[in-house]
């Protein structure tokens, strides 16, 4: 079956187009348009192109995939339709750039491609199993009835991790588990499997997984929480924003703009949004760059460590994502000291593997560490192509 992935932002479409069967995974062509404002043109000119190459007809596309943000009152991976986009549209404030977008894509494809299953997988699937004390703030009733609880984002690359880890560790039983999560919900099994998996890029967080399930992750209600981001400030204390509104005179417009476009790896060290430069910075001797780099490590280390009560122990611990695959330095400071919990890094393999799948933990170490590079869109086929097989 063909699958289209489609990658909706407020002003960008790209899509990516797979062939997908039992024993059959291969990306057959990418592409995308940026400073998009009509969706439905771009849409047909990707599908024309595809059929010019000889690639896919529209007729041959049997689905098409969303990787959706949140909606309100819906998660888990399923077909897009009126409820979707209500739940989409319920959200929007949570998620302009996203939410409208992915609106708007998916009614474009009902009507551009009205033979091909539409499916949304949202970015919170993963954490539907995590107990309602993991996902309930102390808010007053009401705000949780507005919707306003943690959800957790990222959800595709976690579950890609869950089940490539499982794979890694020799756990088949586990790595089956994840694969029909969607359908099958979570299975017991015998022997636990453990595994912290952090998703360090533009945007980061971290989840804990037991046997193959969230138990909890450092995002919350929005991607605007949990570690520090690029430009978003991640967790802040409530207090802090009337109080920032009062003293610094702040509109709650402008203390949002500021919270989710100066702060972050950009807000500490005033270099930039990008690691690679306040790394730079920070070796250079820029002090600020150097606070960035260590608060975003300590970052990681608290929500690593917050998992591992409720885990009761560990076999894997899995960098992913831009800064976490290829920054053996980073990976070396998240790891610092632990050699008491069985978290031992060999320095030769660390330092080797950059932006590929690898081992980098030490041969004597109780947990086993790796690297796993991310691929979301992979995630979205499969799951898209599992959730088509079901309804078919
Ligand atoms: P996004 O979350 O936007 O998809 P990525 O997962 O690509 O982003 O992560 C972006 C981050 O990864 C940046 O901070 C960048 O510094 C870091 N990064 C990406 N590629 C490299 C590389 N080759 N070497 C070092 N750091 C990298």
């Amino acid at each position: 079956m063909k699958v289209l992935v489609a990658n909706l932002g407020s002003t960008s479409f790209k899509y990516r187009l797979f062939e997908m069967g039992e024993g059959v995974e291969c990306q057959l062509a990418e592409g995308g348009y940026e400073r998009v404002t009509d969706y439905g043109e771009v849409i047909r000119d990707a599908l024309a192109s595809l059929a010019e190459q000889g690639l896919a007809t529209e007729e041959e596309i049997g689905a098409v995939g969303f990787k959706t943000v949140l909606g309100r009152g819906l998660s888990g991976c399923v077909e897009a339709g009126e409820d979707v986009l209500e739940a989409l549209e319920g959200f929007a404030e949570v998620a302009p750039a996203h939410n409208p977008a992915y609106a708007a894509g998916i009614r474009q494809f009902g009507q551009i491609l009205p033979g091909a299953r539409r499916v949304a997988l949202f970015e919170t699937a993963f954490y539907q199993w995590v107990p309602e004390a993991g996902c309930r703030y102390a808010v007053p009733r009401a705000w949780c009835e507005a919707g306003i609880r943690r959800y957790g984002f990222h959800g595709a690359s976690h579950k890609f991790v869950a089940e490539r880890s499982a794979e890694l560790l020799d756990r088949e039983d586990v790595a089956g588990i994840v694969r029909e999560l969607y359908m099958n919900g979570p299975v017991d099994v015998a022997k636990p499997l453990r595994v912290l998996s952090c998703h360090l890029g533009g945007s980061s967080s971290v989840t804990g997984i037991r046997n193959g399930v969230a138990v909890g992750t450092s995002m919350g209600f929005s991607p605007q929480s949990g570690l520090p981001q690029n430009n978003r400030v991640g967790d802040l204390d409530s207090g802090a924003i009337p109080y920032a509104s009062k003293v610094l005179g702040l509109s709650l417009d402008e203390v949002e703009r500021q919270l989710t476009r100066e702060s972050g790896l950009l807000g500490v060290s005033g270099v930039g949004n990008d690691m690679r430069d306040v790394r730079a910075a920070a070796v250079g001797g820029n002090a600020e760059a150097q606070l960035a780099v260590e608060l975003f490590v300590r970052e990681v280390r608290r929500w690593a460590s917050s998992f591992l009560f409720e885990l009761g122990g560990l076999e894997g611990l899995v960098f992913t994502a831009g800064i976490g695959e290829n920054n053996p330095w980073l990976r070396e400071a998240v790891c610092a000291g632990l050699e008491e919990f069985g978290i031992v890094l060999d320095d030769e393999r660390n330092e080797n593997v950059r932006g590929e799948e690898g081992e980098i933990g030490a041969p004597g170490g109780s947990v086993r560490i790796f690297v796993v590079p991310a691929n979301e869109e992979l995630v979205l086929a499969r799951e898209v192509y599992r959730k088509v097989s079901s309804l078919n």
